[in-house]
């Protein structure tokens, strides 16, 4: 009978083991029963033997599986976590994470499930569910606002109050409040609406973000039509680009193609997406350029000069009201204007020959503002004494043949040879300022034209007194040269 004790030594082993996995009412039972037994009859025998079946198989199928809860997207199971809390706790904080940008949780239009099942230990192992994989197989959204400019949307954020902070935040941008700058009104010019919008959370932007994207803008396209005397540099500087730019928007065109009067030129730039008109007072300190008075002195040697007084610059206190486009000045009116110190002029003694001839320029207040530079280029030779001798204006750098432009309307007094000027133009503008463009290998205007400010009038060279191709330009009030950068 040994066998016997020796099975139903094995059988409590079991059932303590089984104890682990099954409940203890039906613990309880099959222990009841089985004290029951008489374990000398076959029938008790047999019972045992299916008992036993039952039991291992039971134990051996608790032992190898456990119990995990899959996550299961649009129908489909993509993980599995060990318990419903975790579960849910897994998809919470992917939800969590995602609405943070906004200080919110995110929401998914994902269906999102929970099955409760027995898997393998291995397959559990090898399916756990990972942050990764969730968050890559939920799409969240949150409920943000957009701001949006004409059909487009703009800027994506968390709610209407940062729209309306980034959008103060783009006025104080360019209208650029400050003790010195009393901002009366800074207005937008455009109409924009603030619309709710379900966001993907990686499109939700904050404050700086915003601000931005909105100052560096969009792509912007609008037409020009070519004018009379236009060439594609004097076009790119009308509109604030370089010819590079004017290309890029207009395929098939190139540095050397001639263009009529009445073509069509696509103006392709990015600009902000909103402009701001700003309207203000500003007290700033100016520099009061000083004139330089060049004097022909018949004593001294050809090309030679002696400062006979030094110049200096005075300084002024001047408050205006403006009105600023985006930060440019579009309108400006002197209220108060206080002479801090007056400048000094520079008084020249120069030799006869290198004496310059101004034909026929205008003389007056010699006020002068709004001069653009008549070429891109960087300054080869500054104003002021150079090698012994006084350098009457900048030299700018540039290549034989590139169009050179007025720097202001007014009237052509001179234009033809000039001796150490080579090719050179004058050009009158009035209330005793005038202009000298020298060294132009083609001059494109004659005596007695009138021109606009930008026009192009005559191309860069390197003829007269010149040691390469550049352009020599001078600012003339009422007879003398004056410092240029002082005006443009
Ligand atoms: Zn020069």
């Amino acid at each position: 009978m040994i066998y016997w004790e020796k099975a139903k030594e094995y059988l409590s082993l079991f059932l303590t083991q089984a104890q682990k996995y099954i409940n203890k009412d039906t613990f309880a039972k099959v222990e009841k029963w089985l004290k029951s037994v008489s374990w000398k009859s076959p029938k008790a025998i047999g019972a045992l033997a299916l008992a036993l079946v039952i039991v291992c198989g039971g134990i051996f199928y608790l032992s190898t599986t456990t119990s995990a809860v899959g996550i299961v997207v649009n129908g489909k199971t993509i993980g599995y976590a060990p318990n419903m809390t975790e579960a849910k706790q897994f998809v919470q904080a992917i939800l969590s994470k995602h609405g943070e940008v906004a200080g919110t949780v995110a929401q998914t239009s994902d269906q999102i499930e929970y099955d409760r099942v027995r898997v393998s230990k291995e397959k559990f192992a090898a399916s756990a569910i990972s942050t990764e994989v969730l968050a890559g197989s939920i799409t969240p959204f949150i409920q943000g606002y957009g701001l949006q400019v004409g059909e487009k949307i703009a800027v994506v954020m968390a709610n209407e109050q940062d729209i309306d902070a980034v959008l103060a935040k783009y006025k104080d941008y360019f209208a650029k409040p400050s003790d010195k700058n009393s901002v009366s009104s800074a207005e937008i010019v455009e109409s924009f609406t603030k619309v709710p919008i379900k966001a993907n959370p990686s499109d939700v932007k904050n404050v700086d973000q915003a601000l931005d994207i909105l100052v560096k803008g969009d792509v912007a396209e609008k037409k020009y039509t070519v004018q009379q005397n236009d060439t594609l540099w004097a076009i790119a500087r009308k509109n604030d680009m370089w010819v590079e730019e004017l290309l890029a928007g207009n395929k098939g065109l190139t540095e050397d193609s001639v263009i009529q009067p009445g073509q069509e030129i696509k103006i392709v730039k990015t600009q902000p997406y909103l402009t701001v008109i700003a309207k203000g007072t500003k007290v700033v300190d100016e520099v009061i350029p000083f004139d330089v008075v060049t004097n022909t002195d018949s004593k001294l040697a050809t090309g030679k000069s002696v400062v006979k007084q030094e110049g200096k610059d005075g300084e002024k206190i001047v408050t205006y009201n403006y009105v600023e486009k985006n930060g440019s000045i579009v309108d400006k009116q002197v209220v108060k204007e206080e002479v801090v110190t007056q400048p000094v002029k520079q008084i020249i003694a120069k030799g006869p020959a290198r004496a310059p001839v101004y034909v026929g320029t205008s003389r007056g207040s010699g006020s002068v503002s709004g001069l653009i530079w008549p070429i891109s280029g960087s300054i080869t030779s500054y104003y002021g004494y150079r090698h012994g001798g006084f350098h009457t204006g900048l030299d700018i750098d540039g290549v034989t043949g590139q169009p050179y432009t007025a720097a202001a309307a007014g009237k052509v007094t001179f234009a033809g040879w000039d001796g150490g000027y080579g090719y050179c133009i004058i050009i009158d503008h009035g209330n005793g300022v005038a202009t000298r463009y020298g060294h132009s290998s083609k001059l494109l205007v004659h005596v007695g034209d009138t021109v606009s400010r930008g026009q192009t009038i005559g191309l860069v060279g390197s003829t007269g007194r010149s040691t390469g191709s550049h352009l020599h330009f001078e600012v003339i009030i009422n007879g003398s040269t004056v410092n240029p950068l002082s005006y443009l």
